[in-house]
């Protein structure tokens, strides 16, 4: 025979303090930056062969424990000094392809990437965002081919 479940009534929220878990998280920790500049991709076939700008959307995501005595992965304000000096001081309204080779918005991650890389930031990934609805990431991987 059928019989319907005991209701119970759900725990009480808000008040209940968070038991802090076992292990210890591995938390992201993003900050969102922007910057100006111009391309262009000669090998393209369609218009962006063309000399144009962007307003390129910079997503630089960190990963890590959280630091027991300062209850963060990473200072936010940490990312952005670190990110305007290595990314958009020397980015931010320049023509890119006097810098980057080939300055597709995957060139423009790695680029980014390495120079990331090799600072103190506990480094997950990148995203690079050339439109509102397009955006490459790029965590460190390599296809195990030597490049081209
Ligand atoms: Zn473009």
């Amino acid at each position: 025979m059928f019989r319907a479940r005991k209701f119970r009534p759900a725990p009480p929220r808000g008040r209940v303090k968070h038991t802090r878990s076992p292990y210890n998280p591995a938390v992201i920790v993003a900050r969102r930056f922007e910057f100006q500049a111009a391309h262009h991709l000669p090998r393209h076939p369609g218009k962006c062969r063309n000399l144009h700008g962007h307003t390129y959307r910079l997503d630089v995501l960190c990963r890590g424990p959280i630091d027991p005595e300062s209850g963060m992965v990473v200072d936010f304000a940490d990312v952005k000094q670190i990110v305007q000096a290595e990314v958009l001081g020397p980015l931010d309204h320049t023509l890119l392809n006097d810098i980057i080779e080939y300055p597709t918005a995957e060139h423009i991650a790695v680029w980014i990437w390495d120079r990331l890389v090799a600072t103190s930031l506990p480094l997950d990934e990148v995203r690079l965002w050339e439109t509102t609805t397009c955006y490459v990431a790029y965590r460190g991987d390599v296809s195990g081919a030597p490049r081209a």
